[in-house]
């Protein structure tokens, strides 16, 4: 430990070491953003900014993980909550080790770990995170927010998880993404089964039904299958997209829920229906078009 604290490294150096230790690490995505942004933009709440949660916080690494297109587009199937409890334990611990990191070297670190909320019941009594990382993600130049209200990515569009780890070393922030990544295409509002999701035409962002979206994640979280996602899944934006290329894909999520109400065993979507048929609770949920409960929780 004092060996390091005589060693400190800052600035770009600094920066380029923690850029090298999270990849090495398997880190998809890493970006830094000073804890002014969030005063200069005004955007977020006083009180859930990095230096209100942690005074001596100069600047916030946003680390990302990649979540996989196919898996992605299974779901509500046990695969996906799988894999999206197996980003979030990944990024805890790469947040965890990063801060552990920076401390050995003389720099004073916290992490803000990936989904810290005590239940779905909680959400509903406060529907906010205490910390966004979508934001911290914007503001380290990651991406910017789509009309889903996710962060979309050029490498991923919003199928990406992130953590946060705040520090109190000063780093030069990485510059933030100028141009809106959504195209407006109106998929995600679209294909949401609960219709949680408006368009509007005087912003990107769309009016979002955070409630109707939480009444989603509780019926899929009874029978197993957590979170929904299905704004993520079809979203056009992101180099994974060419990766896993697929001809027709947008006509194939929008004939989606009628193809399978017409034939349960629909061929052309068989491979995501077999993943959705194992392994989880069967449990009526409402059908796709009818309003009632609703999906995924929002960082404020
Ligand atoms: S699906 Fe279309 S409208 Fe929705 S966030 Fe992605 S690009 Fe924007
Ligand atoms: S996660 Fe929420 S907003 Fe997204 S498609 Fe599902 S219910 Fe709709």
């Amino acid at each position: 430990m004092e060996k390091g604290r005589e060693n400190r490294i800052h600035g770009q150096g600094l920066k380029d070491h923690i850029r090298a230790f999270c990849e090495a690490r398997g880190a998809d995505l890493v970006g830094f953003a000073s804890a002014e942004r969030w005063d200069d933009a005004g955007e977020v709440p006083p009180d859930f900014r990095p230096q209100a949660i942690w005074p001596p916080a100069r600047t916030v690494i946003v680390i990302g993980l990649e979540m996989p297109l196919p898996i992605v587009e299974a779901t509500p199937s046990v695969l996906h909550k799988e894999l999206y409890r197996t980003a979030n334990r990944e990024l805890d611990a790469l947040a965890y080790g990063l801060t552990r990191h920076l401390n050995r070297m003389g720099h004073a670190s916290f992490f803000f770990g990936r989904d810290v909320y005590a239940s779905l019941k909680a959400l509903r009594e406060e529907p906010i995170a205490a910390f966004s990382h979508v934001m911290a993600a914007k503001y380290a130049g990651l991406g910017t927010i789509g009309a889903s209200h996710c962060l979309l990515t050029p490498e991923f569009g919003p199928r990406v998880r992130f953590v946060s780890v705040f520090t109190a070393a000063a780093i030069p922030p990485d510059p933030l993404v100028e141009k809106d990544l959504c195209v407006k295409c109106g998929l995600c509002c679209q294909c949401c089964p609960k219709k949680a999701l408006k368009m509007r035409n005087d912003r990107v962002l769309a009016d979002y039904d955070k409630m109707e979206c939480l009444g989603m994640a509780e019926v899929l979280t009874r029978r197993g299958c957590y979170p929904c996602g299905i704004c993520t899944k079809v979203c056009p934006v992101g180099k994974d997209r060419k990766l896993y290329k697929e001809k027709g894909i947008r006509a194939k999520y929008l004939k989606e829920v009628e193809a399978l109400a017409a034939n349960p065993d629909d061929p052309a979507y068989k491979s995501w229906t077999h993943m959705r048929k194992y392994g989880l609770v069967r449990e009526n949920v409402e059908p796709a078009s009818r309003k009632g409960e609703g999906g995924k929780r929002r960082d404020p």
